[in-house]
């Protein structure tokens, strides 16, 4: 059994970036810039928006962390956006999400600019991805793909189960298994909550990506002996022995699918890792895009 390392995968990643903005900064070019928008205190968020951060400043990109409180509006929040989007020397542009209820998130997602929305949510770049055209692959089945590249995991002619239909995971990586990419050409199957045989689909199938964000819900009894494991969930699970009072669980009960499946992505560990990889290789992708058309 082979456990899919997202310390291992992410690091080979940020290490080819390392060595592209070295360059860069030997020809005297200025470095990729990552804005993010941190709204409110959100304690997950604030782990999200520090670690992306921090892995920018180790990739050497530049980044910018805007804070604002939970209780700025719509019109104030898109209009920081709007800065954002006119700044030149910006190259990528996160809101993290969710956002407070006063907030309208499908229009925060659409006041970014495309070329800078290097989380891969705004329409215009989910409808390039529909169609195979090259855009922002929304970060977290973008490092879903680089794991799989990674550690050569063959896909093709496979039977991939997703589990989860959201804009940032679930939809987005059935598509990118569908396509006719090196790790893709899978035959999809999309499950959801009203998804009534999803034990059986779950035992037809090579791949399994569980994107639901029910800790523990993929058991060994669902999964086909040599499947590979895709674990997307994070939950945080309260448990007084830990330091923090809460442990992080993933979709996938990990002890009992390990044994059965060929390769599997731990939690944490795993996806999460990959994500941020997944994030700064858009922002390169938005710097070098910019470059040349400035
Ligand atoms: P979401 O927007 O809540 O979507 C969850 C999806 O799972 C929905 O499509 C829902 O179906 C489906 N679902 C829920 N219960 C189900 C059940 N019992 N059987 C089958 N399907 C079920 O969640 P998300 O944003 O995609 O995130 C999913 C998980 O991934 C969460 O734990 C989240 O924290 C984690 N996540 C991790 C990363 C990372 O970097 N590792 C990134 C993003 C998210 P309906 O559509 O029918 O409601």
């Amino acid at each position: 059994m082979l456990v899919l390392d997202g310390k291992i995968a992410a690091a080979a990643v940020k290490e080819s970036l390392k060595i592209k903005t070295a360059q860069l900064a030997a020809e005297g070019k200025r470095k990729p810039h990552l804005a993010a928008i941190l709204v409110g205190n959100n304690g997950a968020s604030e782990t999200y928006v520090a670690s992306k951060v921090k892995n920018c400043e180790e990739t050497g990109f530049a980044s910018t962390l805007i804070r604002l409180a939970d209780t700025i509006d719509e019109a104030s929040l898109l209009s920081t956006i709007h800065e954002l989007n006119t700044n030149p020397s910006i190259d990528g542009i996160l809101v993290q999400l969710p956002l407070p209820k006063q907030i309208s998130e499908q229009k925060v997602i659409e006041a970014i600019d495309p070329l800078k929305d290097v989380d891969g949510f705004h329409p215009i770049n989910v409808g390039k991805l529909v169609q195979g055209l090259s855009t922002f692959i929304p970060a977290t089945p973008y490092g879903i793909m680089l794991m799989l590249e990674h550690y050569q995991i063959e896909t093709k002619g496979k039977h991939a189960i997703v589990i989860g239909r959201s804009n940032i995971v679930g939809r987005p990586m059935s598509i990118l298994l569908s396509s006719n990419l090196k790790q893709g050409n899978c035959t999809v199957t999309i499950c959801h909550s009203h998804t009534p045989n999803l034990k059986e689909l779950c035992l037809q199938a090579d791949i399994i990506v569980a994107a639901l964000g029910r800790p523990g819900f993929v058991t060994a009894d669902m999964v086909k002996p040599g499947a590979v494991i895709i674990d997307v969930g994070i939950t945080r699970v309260d448990d007084s022995t830990a330091k923090k009072g809460f442990r992080i669980k993933g979709d996938v009960a990990y002890e009992e699918v390990a044994a059965k499946a060929s390769a599997i992505t731990p939690v944490p560990g795993g996806v999460g890792l990959m994500t941020i990889a997944g994030l700064l290789k858009n922002t390169m992708q938005a710097y070098e895009q910019r470059a040349h058309s400035l």
